[in-house]
């Protein structure tokens, strides 16, 4: 990680921003909730994120990958943690060890996971992953006529893990699935999925699991259906305060601030001819002679490509947008006769409240969801934390 101080370009995450999300959030569904921290918590760092996520109430912390869960535990980040994309090549053993709850799509991961448990002696704590309808992760809880075997994915996994649970190897201690269209609330998949859940847990207290959380709702539906919200909700993006539905609402309108500033400092400024063509493939040329300035922050570090002639930032108070192609460590912007030295800062986003452009914009700019201009920024980037419950 770099130096801040000394790098062009930086990163700055308000973890009282993340705090106070996660208490809008909270109240908003009433209900406990799983924080969602993996990617680096979308790019603003993985452990400050899960402290100030604890510290504005989450009760439990959610990553994808295993070394995401261990990076959480070798920081001494204590609560919860539920670790749902697991492959033949995870290291059981080191997970159950850290008492990370690991969420099982399939037999095999549960038969990997009582292994485990019975080379340590103890009991693992797993939560059955569902597959509604969004047909990635999970078993799939829908029959499917031409399936060999009558039942369906999930009452296969059902029946392993209650057999495990007799044997004493592992707990189910919760089901959970994940929405296909929770953006689009009235999109019949909303409904249908909460149906198909309903019926996963009831098949799955059925068969004698005595599940302690059930949950369904990420950010999107966490904001717009609050009928799914069960026992927990399991939101990231919103999280970090950006709008999940941004068609609907904006990260203001939501009471969400977002945690996320991304500045550089201009490198060099010069002028150039009316004509003279800029950076890469010359896309860009400007009508008169102008002012240019080299912003050092490039497609390496987490801006978009796809932002060439459009991304907006901020320089001096006012607004202007790349000029020709984003490259791998700089991009151009054409201030016009605007003053600029070599040293002023650029906003590329930030919350927005002093005019800056936000991270919706450069989704916008770049044809993509805010998602992942957020979680791209790389870690050639130094990250800043501020906030009180950072300190
Ligand atoms: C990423 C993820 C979430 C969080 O989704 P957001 O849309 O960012 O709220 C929740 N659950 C699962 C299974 C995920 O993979």
């Amino acid at each position: 990680m770099n130096d801040t101080a000394c790098s062009p370009a930086q990163v700055t995450v308000d973890l009282d921003a993340i705090a106070h999300n996660v208490r809008v959030l909270r109240e908003r569904a009433g209900t406990d909730l799983m924080a969602v921290v993996k990617a680096d918590g979308y790019g603003h760092g993985l452990v400050p994120s899960a402290r100030a996520a604890l510290a504005g109430g989450a009760v439990a912390l959610g990553v994808a990958q295993p070394a995401e869960a261990l990076a959480l535990r070798a920081a001494r980040v204590g609560a919860p943690v539920l670790c749902w994309l697991l492959t033949p090549a995870m290291d059981a053993d080191a997970l159950l060890a850290a008492d990370v709850q690991l969420a099982s799509s399939a037999p095999w991961s549960l038969d990997a996971i009582a292994q485990a448990a019975r080379r340590a002696g103890r009991t693992a704590e797993v939560q059955l992953k569902a597959d509604t309808g969004l047909a990635r992760g999970g078993a799939f809880t829908l029959p499917v006529a031409t399936a060999p075997d009558p039942r369906t994915d999930f009452e296969v996994l059902v029946r392993h893990a209650a057999a495990l649970e007799a044997e004493g190897a592992l707990r189910v201690v919760g089901v959970f699935s994940h929405f296909a269209y929770a953006d689009a609330p009235e999109h019949p998949t909303v409904r249908a999925q909460q149906e198909a859940f309903a019926d996963a847990v009831r098949l799955a207290e059925r068969a004698g699991l005595r599940l302690q959380v059930r949950h369904l709702s990420n950010s999107a539906a966490t904001l717009t259906t609050p009928a799914a919200a069960w026992d927990m909700v399991r939101p990231g993006l919103a999280v970090y305060g950006l709008s999940p539905v941004p068609e609907i609402a904006s990260a203001a309108d939501l009471g969400l601030r977002p945690a996320m500033r991304v500045t550089a400092q201009v490198s060099v400024t010069k002028r150039i001819p009316a004509g003279q063509g800029v950076s890469y493939g010359h896309t860009y040329a400007p009508e008169r002679a102008t002012t240019v300035v080299d912003v050092p922050i490039g497609y390496a570090d987490g801006v978009p490509r796809h932002a060439s002639n459009a991304g907006p930032v901020q320089l001096g108070g006012q607004r202007f947008a790349v000029s020709g192609r984003v490259c791998m460590d700089q991009f151009v912007v054409d201030v016009g006769d605007t003053p600029v030295e070599a040293g002023d800062e650029v906003v590329l986003f930030g919350a927005g409240d002093d005019g800056e452009p936000t991270a919706q914009e450069w989704a916008e700019a770049a044809g993509t969801i805010s998602y992942e201009i957020v979680s791209r920024f790389g870690p050639r980037l130094p990250r800043r934390h501020v906030g009180e419950v950072g300190a």
